[in-house]
């Protein structure tokens, strides 16, 4: 395919994906596209760029970077938040990575992330939470070291599908005489303005989402249970579907891999068989709590979309903050790393952030590249940089002592790190 304003490099070649094996082919040398992002992607951006070019080299390998444009950077360049030409790029070269990118709040365009998501059709999240040393210095929970969770988070549909209609215009006030008389809501809406959206969950979303959730787990032998966290109490066809839907895949399609936990207790007198998987669940709010009071009997947790947003960023919180958060959005052979934290606009281009929420996201694009021992040095380096207190300002506020360092040199530490333990 041939690009409008994407400069296509000269050399490296293209990650391709067999559908019939479910294969992802990654050359040595792979041509990237990447979006620095709103705000304080232009400081993350390029040192995240510098770390994962430093593991690349140390592991024989090279990264050729394609810049792909979303946001301010595409209003710049095409007059438009998200040109067709990002998206086609994204899906052709099949492994990507972006900053945040601002949304406004309330009036203007929605949001770009969401779009991305569901125009390319990446619709798992995934957002792992785990300790590194060093971490016990910056959390503000006692026992840091029992986070070890990831979360699967639905990415296309829920309230985030983006069906909505705004107070004062026509159509939402035939949204609300179709739900008042003719769906039997009658005098349900209070009187006066009022903005209306849809959250659909569907049972194809639910499905391939729960599904990649276990897989994850089957796969992980230190990952021995998967939550589905809903609100199915309260919203009980949408969420309490999720969850229904949820024990349907475990039940239907797993065997005797995957058991449930009123199996576990009633037939098995609470024993876990050896190598099985438990699939519970929890309500979000108790989830929420649960997380901080008994952070380590959970390991994977399958949520609809809101429920994912909120409760990746408390666990984020939980290891020192979004500084540290990382992220991914995965589809059929294609994946899209993005840190969990936005575009935090008011450090815009001060050199002073934290990296490592997208240099980890980027570990965990490694990951899926088969990249496993440039993804460990990523990892490794940024534990050492912590447990030195070689830090950004988030973790320099949050710890005794320790040296603050700008994105740039932390960056920096990083790549210094990776160039020893090579
Ligand atoms: P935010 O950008 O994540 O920032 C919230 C706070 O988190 C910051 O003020 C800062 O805390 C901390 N933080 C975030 N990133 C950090 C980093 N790299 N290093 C250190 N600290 C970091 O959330 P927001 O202010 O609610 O949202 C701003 C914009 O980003 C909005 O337009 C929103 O829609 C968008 N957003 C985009 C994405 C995405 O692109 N995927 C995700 C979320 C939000 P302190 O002030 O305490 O230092």
């Amino acid at each position: 395919m041939s690009y409008d304003k994407i400069e296509v490099p000269s050399s490296g070649s293209k990650i391709t994906y067999d559908e019939e094996t479910d294969e992802l082919n990654v050359p040595d040398d792979p041509i990237v596209p990447i979006i620095y992002g709103d705000g304080i992607g232009s400081d993350v951006g390029p040192a995240t760029q510098k770390v994962l070019d430093a593991a690349a080299e140390a592991t024989g390998r090279e990264f050729n970077w394609m810049r792909v444009y979303a946001g301010e950077s595409a209003r710049e360049k095409y007059d438009e938040n998200l040109p067709q030409e990002t998206v086609d790029a994204m899906s052709e070269y099949r492994v990507s990575i972006k900053g945040p990118l601002t949304t406004p709040v309330g009036a203007g365009f929605r949001s770009l992330n969401v779009a991305l998501r569901k125009r390319l059709d990446l619709y798992a999240n995934v957002r792992p939470t785990y300790f590194l040393e060093g971490i016990d210095e910056v959390s503000p929970v006692k026992r840091p070291q029992d986070m070890d969770m990831i979360m699967f988070r639905e990415n296309t549909e829920d309230v985030y599908a983006g069906i909505e209609w705004e107070a004062g215009t026509e159509e939402v006030e035939e949204v609300r005489d179709f739900v008042e008389d003719e769906m039997g809501f009658d005098s349900t809406i209070h009187d006066g303005p009022v903005g209306i959206g849809i959250k659909p969950i569907t049972e194809f979303g639910t499905k391939r989402l729960v599904r990649e959730a276990i897989d994850y787990a089957l796969e992980n032998d230190d990952k021995n249970t998967v939550t589905l966290v809903h609100k199915g109490n309260i919203m009980k066809f949408t969420e309490g579907q999720f969850r229904d839907w949820g024990y349907e895949v475990a039940e239907e399609e797993y065997g005797d891999e995957v058991i449930t936990e009123d199996t576990l207790w009633e037939e098995r007198d609470g024993e876990q068989p050896e190598d099985a998987v438990v699939v519970n669940d929890r309500i979000a709010d108790n989830m929420l709590q649960q997380m901080l009071t008994r952070t380590d009997e959970y390991d994977v947790l399958a949520l609809p979309n809101l429920n994912g947003d909120y409760l990746s960023d408390s666990a984020g919180a939980q290891i020192g903050g979004l500084g540290i958060a990382p992220g991914a959005n995965f589809g059929t052979g294609k994946v899209l790393a993005e840190p969990v934290h936005g575009s935090a606009p008011k450090y815009e281009g001060q050199d002073k952030v934290n990296p490592t929420a997208m240099i980890l996201s980027g570990r965990l694009m490694l990951e899926y590249m088969g990249w496993d021992d440039a993804a460990d040095l990523v990892r490794d380096a940024v534990e050492q940089a912590i447990s030195a207190k070689t830090v950004t300002y988030d973790f320099h506020r949050q710890m005794e002592g320790g040296e603050k360092l700008a994105t740039s040199e932390y960056a920096q530490v990083v790549v210094e790190n990776i160039e020893d333990l090579a």
